[in-house]
């Protein structure tokens, strides 16, 4: 999705949210390149009218400079998303959308002990998006979330 560069860090061939996320205006799914990419040959072939879901995303490593190099996401097979206040109980989420290439990584280190450490935070909820499954990361616990 390309993304301004804070002072160190830039997408450069990077368009792995582009694969990752979800993109319901363009009846993306979840962990499926976007037909609109061009990975690490230009990014978004349609930036300047890319839908809103695309304009409001913010990636954790990008925008957080106390991200750990190690959430860079062409290293970690995933990619972050932080946002907030949309929950009575809730007023942050942390959402981690996951390669397949990499399924397991979240669970490994140093990655688990981070979201172990998020999930901690004051109404914080730890998400996790891996294929069709769906996991929350709750201090000491991982559960998976049982769909209807
Ligand atoms: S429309 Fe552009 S920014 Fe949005 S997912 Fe597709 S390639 Fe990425
Ligand atoms: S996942 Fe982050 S670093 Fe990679 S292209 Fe998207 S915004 Fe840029």
């Amino acid at each position: 999705m390309t993304e301004a560069p804070t002072q160190t860090r830039a997408c450069g061939a990077c368009s792995l949210c582009c694969k990752l996320l979800p993109i319901a205006a363009l009846e993306k799914p979840h962990d499926q390149w976007c037909a609109h990419c061009r990975p690490g040959a230009g990014g978004c072939m349609i930036y300047d009218s890319r839908p809103e879901t695309c304009r409001t995303f913010s990636c954790y490593w990008l925008a957080d400079p106390a991200a750990g190099e190690h959430w860079a996401p062409l290293k970690a097979k995933m990619v972050v998303q932080i946002t907030g206040g949309h929950d009575a109980a809730f007023d942050r989420f942390v959402d981690v959308h996951v390669d397949r290439g990499a399924a397991d990584a979240w669970r490994k280190e140093p990655y688990a002990a981070d979201l172990q450490r998020m999930s901690a935070e004051p109404r914080t909820l730890v998400r996790i998006f891996q294929g069709h499954r769906t996991f929350i990361v709750r201090p000491g616990e991982v559960l998976e979330v049982k769909r209807a």
